[in-house]
């Protein structure tokens, strides 16, 4: 790149997910427009034009919804599936929220372990 170019580059956040993962309201198993796999489709279409695109969860991922905690108590010693979502998306970098404690600190361990990207210390 020479001293004339300009680089662009979108910044997308995802923020206290809470378990949301997929398209469905987990209190009464509704179909809703919510969760990460209805944001996958912006992060998808924001790809398709916006090559330096960096890509950030700001936390409180891994915690909230019924689904987290029968993860995170049921079924710790495999990929927690919101860290599964965030690989599969590419993520550049996840934050650790307050509630990613909130399981002890082994179910953290493993979750940054598992993860195919860097977990940063500070909140945005
Ligand atoms: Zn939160």
């Amino acid at each position: 790149m020479n001293k004339d170019s300009t680089l662009t580059c979108e910044i997308l956040i995802t923020s206290d997910l809470h378990g949301h993962l997929g398209p469905i309201d987990y209190r009464t198993g509704e179909k809703r427009q919510k969760g990460l796999a209805t944001i996958a489709s912006l992060i998808k279409q924001e790809r398709s034009h916006c090559q330096e695109l960096i890509l950030l969860d700001n936390g409180d991922l891994i915690q909230g919804t019924p689904l987290a905690y029968y993860a995170a108590t049921q079924y710790s010693d495999e990929l927690n599936p919101g860290i599964a979502l965030l690989n599969e998306l590419k993520y550049d970098a996840a934050i650790v929220g307050n509630h990613e404690f909130n399981f002890g600190k082994p179910l953290l361990n493993k979750a940054i372990q598992d993860s195919k990207f860097p977990w940063l210390s500070a909140g945005l």
